[in-house]
């Protein structure tokens, strides 16, 4: 068994450590010994992205994403519609995630035309949504609790067809007011948690290979690691998330 990871714009989305969701993403099948290559997809490559199994793309500034637009409207938004629709699997954060949505437009009127592979859109507002946080994954991502770090000033908007990744239990999550935080769409899990994500929160890495490895191998068993270390990190982070 192998994955084919793509980390897509590494050279512009990567805030707050994201890049560690590939370390963490690669331990962990190697722990296991299951192979994987990771590649870079920068601007400008023009790349077919049909090869690879699994998706990264990490959070950007405002200005970083309006970067993106022409890369993306020259075929590149193409390729990773056509992904999306093949139930490959995507790990999209913050900048990243507002991306597969209709837009984002920001504060001050700029608006960003994005990919519309899912059905939300995304708007500024003039406080940031900024600090720890915390939420429980929906039953269809695995149900665990997800500790994380968001600073966004975005207020994104889920269509009436789309499930959240999950349920805010502390912080803001898409917007501040409807208690949803990121989207859980085909095989695509868009979050705003930055730290990165998926080494505070190990079942969550797990279930996202377990998606990558079923829809390339039909099914997937993974072996139980020793996250002793990593769960008492994720309960330590989240009981002084709760109780700040
Ligand atoms: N620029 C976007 C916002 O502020 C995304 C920020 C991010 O990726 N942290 O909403």
């Amino acid at each position: 068994m192998d994955l084919k990871i793509c980390h897509l714009y590494p050279e512009v989305l990567n805030l707050y450590g994201d890049r560690g969701n590939i370390r963490c993403l690669e331990n962990r099948l190697k722990w296991r010994g299951i192979d994987c290559t990771v590649t870079g997809v920068g601007i400008g490559s023009g790349e077919s992205l049909k090869d690879y199994d699994l998706f990264f793309i990490g959070g950007g500034q405002d200005f970083e994403q309006e970067v993106l637009l022409e890369d993306l409207k020259r075929g590149m938004g193409n390729e990773i519609r056509s992904a999306a629709e093949d139930g490959k699997t995507f790990l999209c954060i913050c900048g990243g995630y507002q991306m597969m949505g209709h837009y984002y437009q920001t504060h001050d009127g700029v608006k960003c035309e994005f990919l519309g592979i899912v059905d939300f859109y995304t708007e500024g507002s003039k406080t940031r949504m900024i600090g720890n946080y915390a939420f429980r994954l929906g039953e269809e991502s695995g149900a665990s609790t997800v500790v994380g770090f968001e600073n966004h000033s975005g207020k994104t908007w889920l269509g009436s067809g789309v499930k959240p990744l999950g349920t805010v239990i502390k912080g803001f999550g898409n917007n501040g007011e409807d208690k949803t935080e990121g989207v859980r769409f085909r095989n695509i899990f868009g979050s705003y948690s930055h730290g990165p994500i998926l080494p505070k929160n190990p079942e969550l890495c797990d279930f996202i290979l377990k998606t990558a490895l079923e829809r390339k191998y039909g099914s997937a068993e993974l072996l139980p690691l020793s996250d002793g270390f990593e769960t008492l990190a994720h309960e330590s982070v989240l009981s002084r998330i709760v109780s700040a």
